[in-house]
């Protein structure tokens, strides 16, 4: 690995990690709740199911937000936001008129117009780029098998396709390596070693030797079984592991064209199932609650959702460490749930957990805070 000349940014560096790419530590004590590091994004997309919701510029959730006059699909706070917003706004405004219906690229596409716009009017370092450069990116060409070239492929057709009016491309090759680099996947500490491992290698391409990783300690209560009298057999455990991660992936794939009604009878289903092995508090269990929760909060079922939100929230917090967003987005919405319930005690003190993380992990200033500190006087 080549010696990396070490940007620094108050009290952090940049480091070359053997085997598992770059790194970035710690050069001093930092206390809990203390900024390490912050830049503006290079670039940044609302998603589609966002709009109207939230401002396509500066993405502040606000009601009232006006409409492009020309395309109606996009929402800003005022002349300002959509002012600056147009740059970014002109790849998608004329030829999501032109296609009408049938303008979807996803966002992942998106995203890389913007990136490739930006290229364009600022080749200099920006200060989004103060740790790393967006061309510095590890695009891990070599190691990309067939089936992440293909889905690379149906990208880029589908970036000639939506944009090429305002859009100046590299070659195929270099459109190739930039899709190679953007990847927006997170290790969820939600899983146990074996499934975030199996994540790193298919994302990141290494193996982690943390302390969790190496002595699994957490796996045994992540894994929980039921308490029975007649204990499952090893094997049944193990079969149930399978049934469980495929049964998540299924209901991934699943998402893309079954109805509501369907998506929430895989998950009913699978609870059951599962519940025969496992515990409520087991992580696949959470995550196919997680689903159903999203599943109930779509169709506006404020009841069903809270019913699994009170399964959720004890287990996450047991399996994430202090000051996890997964824990402060959970009581987000138990908060809200609560709130619109009429439970007015219980959303009071849901929404508080939430802003006690938050003001950790978002810094007490952050725009949400206030956000939420409002709802709890209006209500
Ligand atoms: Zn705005
Ligand atoms: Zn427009
Ligand atoms: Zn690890």
């Amino acid at each position: 690995m080549r010696p990396e000349a070490a940007p620094q940014a108050g009290g952090l560096e940049r480091f070359a990690s053997p085997g598992k790419g770059r790194g970035l530590r710690a050069r001093r004590r930092f206390a809990v709740g203390e900024l390490l590091f912050s830049c503006p994004a290079y670039a940044a997309v609302l998603t589609v199911s966002e709009r109207g919701g939230h401002c396509d510029g500066c993405f502040a959730r606000k009601e009232g937000l006006s409409k492009c006059g020309r395309c109606k699909q996009a929402f800003y706070c005022n002349v300002e936001c959509q002012k600056e917003d147009w740059p970014m706004h002109k790849l998608e405004c004329a030829s999501m008129c032109t296609f009408g219906q049938n303008w979807s690229p996803s966002e992942t596409v998106r995203l890389t117009a913007r990136i490739l716009a930006k290229q364009r009017t600022h080749p200099e370092r920006t200060h989004s780029e103060k740790l790393l450069a967006v061309k510095e990116f590890e695009s891990h060409i070599d190691k990309l098998d067939n089936e992440k070239r293909e889905l690379i492929q149906n990208d880029i057709a589908a970036l000639h396709h939506f944009y090429s009016k305002h859009l100046e491309y590299p070659d195929n090759a270099a459109l190739v390596v930039l899709f190679a680099q953007i990847f927006s996947s997170y290790i969820d500490l939600l899983y146990p070693t074996e499934d975030r491992n199996d994540r790193l290698r298919d994302s990141y391409f290494f193996n982690c030797d943390c302390r969790e990783c190496i002595t699994k300690e957490k796996d045994k209560e992540k894994l929980e079984i039921c308490k029975l009298n007649d204990p499952p057999s090893a094997e049944t455990v193990q079969d149930m592991i399978k049934y469980a991660r495929n049964v998540i992936e299924e209901f991934r794939r699943a998402k893309h064209y079954k109805s509501p009604g369907e998506l929430l009878e895989i998950c009913e289903l699978s609870l059951d199932k599962m519940g025969a092995v496992f515990e409520d508090s087991n992580v696949y269990m959470l995550h196919m609650m997680y689903q159903a929760m999203g599943v109930c909060l779509y169709v506006q079922d404020w009841e069903g959702a809270l019913r699994y939100g009170q399964k959720i929230i004890r287990p996450y917090s047991k399996h994430y460490p202090s000051y996890s967003l997964n824990v402060a987005s959970m009581w987000l919405k138990l908060g809200r749930l609560y709130m619109a319930l009429n439970n007015r005690t219980a959303g009071v003190k849901a929404l508080k957990r939430a802003i006690a993380i938050m003001e950790v992990a978002h810094g007490k200033d952050h725009p949400y805070i206030s956000e939420i500190k409002k709802e709890l006087e209006d209500h």
